[in-house]
């Protein structure tokens, strides 16, 4: 198929890296894009609990690494140096700007995830980096013995929470709801931890700092308006995604929130374009969603590749 990329892969998280190994194994010259450290946001997650095959669970990193030796094994190529800093139509197929240099790719998957969210309140970027976190799997070890805030009802909140409370001396889960959005069983543990302290129905309303740190948190109650200091030294939020959808915004649909509109096959609305993993807009976001998304979609772009007709 020469030196234009069958299947450009944008984004080696878990979606990207099983569209890689899929569309490698149908011998569809593949090529992954990936910046940061490949395996996605997934490399962030402390633990994984719910990837099937994985009895006791395994780590989000651990995880990542083993799926991009797959796609390796499977004859994926990688990029990993600079960004795709823009993809554009070139008729039937599309061009990617890569470092200054612009390569020629018939289909796209993008597979480019999504950013955690801040809370945007006083306090956080003045210490972000020096308490402020997003990531407990990369920061969670500075906090031995030590008190931390975690911000969030989810999933993420929920989960990272667990893992801190075996390295914190004691973790303040904070949630602006006195119900939790994520899975029972992870609210449950949190409820059962004797290191995690509720905070439910507050509302984070500033980060404090003393000595060039963070000491404590801010909060109000949204019951009775009370506000309350609670003295802790590092603050870890997990308050939502934002989807990596600027690539594309101006090739196919986004929804209100900038998720990328998809099919059930993973097609965008625009012909070649699919989209998988956490910046599609489908409501389930796991490891192994993601990993499925990917698979459908360079399926469905090979038979795409195998049937167009294209005349530009
Ligand atoms: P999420 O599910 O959107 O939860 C965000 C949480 O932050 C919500 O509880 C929300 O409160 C709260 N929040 C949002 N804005 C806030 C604000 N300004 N102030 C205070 N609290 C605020 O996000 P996530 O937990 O990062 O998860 C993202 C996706 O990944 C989800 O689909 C999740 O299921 C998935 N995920 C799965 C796993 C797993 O299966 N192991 C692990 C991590 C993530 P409200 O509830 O009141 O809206």
């Amino acid at each position: 198929m020469g030196d234009v990329i069958d299947i450009a892969v944008v984004g080696g998280g878990p979606a990207g890296l099983t569209a890689a190994i899929y569309g490698a194994r149908a011998r569809a010259k593949t090529v992954i894009f990936e910046t940061g450290l490949t395996g996605g946001q997934i490399v962030s997650a402390s633990w994984v609990e719910n990837y099937p095959g994985f009895p006791d669970g395994v780590t989000g990193q651990e995880l990542g690494d083993l799926m991009f030796q797959q796609a390796q094994n499977a004859g994926a190529e990688s990029r990993t140096i600079s960004p795709v800093e823009a993809i554009r139509a070139n008729g039937c197929d599309f061009v990617l700007t890569v470092g200054g240099e612009e390569l020629d790719a018939r289909c796209v998957i993008l597979s480019t995830g999504a950013i955690p969210k801040k809370l945007g309140i006083p306090g956080e970027a003045e210490f972000t980096g020096r308490g402020v976190s997003w990531c407990a799997t990369c920061d969670g070890p500075l906090y031995r013995d030590k008190v931390v805030a975690v911000i969030g009802g989810g999933d993420s909140a929920t989960q990272e929470a667990l893992y801190l409370a075996k390295i914190a001396k004691e973790v303040h889960l904070i949630h602006r709801r006195d119900e939790f959005r994520a899975t029972e069983c992870l609210s449950e543990q949190c409820f059962f931890n004797p290191q995690i302290t509720m905070h439910l129905s507050h509302i984070p309303e500033e980060i404090l700092g003393e000595g060039g740190k963070v000491s404590g948190i801010r909060l109000r109650s949204r019951v009775d308006g009370a506000e309350t200091t609670v003295p802790v030294d590092g603050v870890f939020e997990f308050v939502g995604i934002d989807a990596q959808s600027a690539l594309v915004k101006d090739l196919c649909e986004l929804d209100d929130l900038g998720f990328v509109k998809v099919d059930r096959n993973g097609l965008t609305s625009h012909p070649g374009l699919y989209a998988a993993g956490d910046v599609a807009d489908y409501e389930l976001k796991q490891v192994v969603t993601a990993c499925a998304r990917g698979a459908t979609a360079v399926y469905h772009a090979v038979h795409y590749l195998e049937t167009r007709v294209c005349n530009t």
